[in-house]
């Protein structure tokens, strides 16, 4: 493992890895853990901005890129560390600056006791607004440090069904034929896969993609389509081509045109870019028949739980999603999975240098280990 260069908020050498972990500290860490094996009975934050690198340029409705800025976190307690993870992809306007300043404001040290989550997070939530993917980071490293604390995963601690786990989806981007089959060929081993319409080569996208293979396709349109008759006429095509559901189909500032499509709709219609969190739910109702819920949208796991319980009361489908993301935040979503009916945890499956292993993906469906916390263990290379 190379030398981890977090910063430190606390006092204790951040970057210090709990044993168990594959990775071994840098010989200083050692030192000081050595010195303070059972570590500090307070919250200690540390953190560092990292850049993940794309397997391919990832091309949606409005932008291309070929890396994503994350920040990874760490809470020490009492030698024990859980992890966290912001992931800031361009349309949410979080940045490595913005996030690491925010996190410079948290300061966890007046928390004795890592089981006051609510008070955290109410604390974290306080600071400042917005900020969703920064609080998202403190969020994961709590619930993984607390599930690590009393030696349990957190679907158990919320009760939830491993076994219920939904198939989780494999995203093409927008690209040429040639390129969209390559993709599709690749993703032999999924069993639903998602593919990005909006741009002037969605049915194109939509024949390559049935070219190669008659599976279950969801759809993300990331608010490219602006005319609602075209729109519905683009969505009925799509449903007699095993097409599941829509996601974000116009400008989530279209509300009368989205409620008008969602009615006439054959399949369901998702709100992504239009619900970032909580408060914000009780308006989708009427407007989407479902929404898609990502840890840094909403600020973490603790509201990612209650939005998701909170849409099942009203009847509302769920998708778990996730930006692109090493397996620290894809493991935290999905020890929520087993709440949703669909699932698009594929982010880690898209980057070059995943620091981390724990959900995984087989025969197309999550797995979730059976590891304390979210689940996660760090790679040792
Ligand atoms: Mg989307």
């Amino acid at each position: 493992m190379k030398k981890r260069e977090f910063i430190k908020f606390g006092g204790l050498a951040a970057g210090a890895l709990i044993a168990g972990c594959t990775a071994s500290p840098a010989g200083e860490d050692k030192m000081k853990r050595s010195a303070n094996k059972r570590g500090s009975s307070v919250l200690k934050l540390s953190f560092r901005p990292y850049e993940l690198q794309l397997k391919h340029v990832f091309t949606v409705a409005s932008s291309s890129r070929t890396t994503t800025p994350v920040v990874l976190t760490e809470i020490e307690y009492e030698g024990v560390i859980g992890y966290g993870e912001a992931s800031m992809p361009p349309y949410l306007g979080e940045s490595h600056k913005s996030v690491t300043e925010f996190l410079s404001k948290v300061n966890l040290e007046q928390f004795s006791d890592p089981f006051l989550i609510e008070d955290i997070l109410d604390y974290v939530e306080n600071i400042m607004p917005g900020n969703y993917a920064a609080k998202a980071a403190v969020d994961i490293a709590l619930h993984d440090l607390t599930g690590k604390l009393v030696g349990q995963p957190w679907f158990r601690l919320w009760g939830l069904n491993p076994v219920k786990t939904p198939f989780t989806s494999f995203t093409i981007g927008i690209d040429t034929p040639d390129v969209v089959t390559e993709k599709t060929k690749e993703a032999d081993v999924y069993s639903i896969l998602k593919v990005k319409l909006g741009r002037d080569n969605d049915r194109e996208m939509i024949e390559t993609v049935r070219s190669v293979t008659g599976k279950p396709v969801y759809v993300d349109v990331n608010q490219g389509w602006k005319d609602k008759e075209k729109a519905l006429e683009m969505i009925q095509w799509l449903s007699e081509r095993n097409v599941i559901f829509v996601e974000q189909p116009m400008p989530k500032e279209q509300k009368d045109d989205i409620a008008w499509l969602t009615e006439r709709s054959p399949v369901p219609i998702l709100a992504d870019e239009a619900l970032q969190t909580l408060p914000e739910l009780l308006g989708m109702r009427g407007l989407y028949t479902g929404i898609n819920v990502k840890l840094m949208k909403c600020g973490g796991m603790n509201a990612a739980y209650k939005m998701m319980t909170m849409a099942r009361q009203m009847g509302m489908k769920i998708l778990i999603g996730c930006m692109t993301e090493t397996s620290c935040a894809i493991s935290a979503a999905a020890q929520l999975s087993p709440l949703a009916d669909w699932a698009d945890l594929d982010g880690n499956l898209l980057i070059s240098n995943d620091l981390y292993e724990g959900a995984t993906i087989v025969d197309g469906k999550v797995t979730l280990p059976d590891r304390p916390g979210i689940g996660i263990t760090v790679r040792s290379s």
